[in-house]
């Protein structure tokens, strides 16, 4: 179920609704029944790094491509976690290594303990 933030016009809260189908007609504020505004969340485009694991743990092909040893599966992964982005070094080293044929198993296991060890993010835009 989809899940909706806006920013009340009345009382400026901010307001998380969940709406069983799309509607163009956006609710009252729950708080002061005031006029809400649709905020368009830029959280979906800022997936934390435990967002990026749960993504790849739930794609079959490419677990079992990492269960497999498949290197093409690791730079995937690889690929998923910097999001496309410039990797940050230790990265960038895994993905030389494994385009060089090795399979640094420890820097990718040391980097899963980071991934899975990462405390929650800070919460943005509660201006
Ligand atoms: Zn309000």
């Amino acid at each position: 179920m989809p899940v909706y933030e806006y920013r009340c016009n009345s009382c400026h809260r901010k307001v998380s609704l969940y709406h069983p189908k799309f509607s163009s007609d956006a609710p009252g504020c729950p708080h002061c029944g005031g006029e809400l505004k649709r905020i368009f969340s830029t959280f979906a485009m800022h997936k934390t790094y435990k967002d990026v694991y749960d993504d790849i743990l739930s794609d079959q092909n490419l677990t079992e491509g990492m269960m497999r040893n498949d290197p093409r599966a690791l730079i995937e992964w690889n690929k998923r976690m910097t999001g496309g982005e410039e990797p940050p070094p230790d990265y960038e080293e895994i993905t030389e290594r494994m385009e060089r044929g090795e399979w640094p198993v420890e820097q990718i296991e040391q980097k899963r303990r980071d991934v899975m060890d990462l405390p929650e993010p800070l919460k943005k835009g509660e201006d």
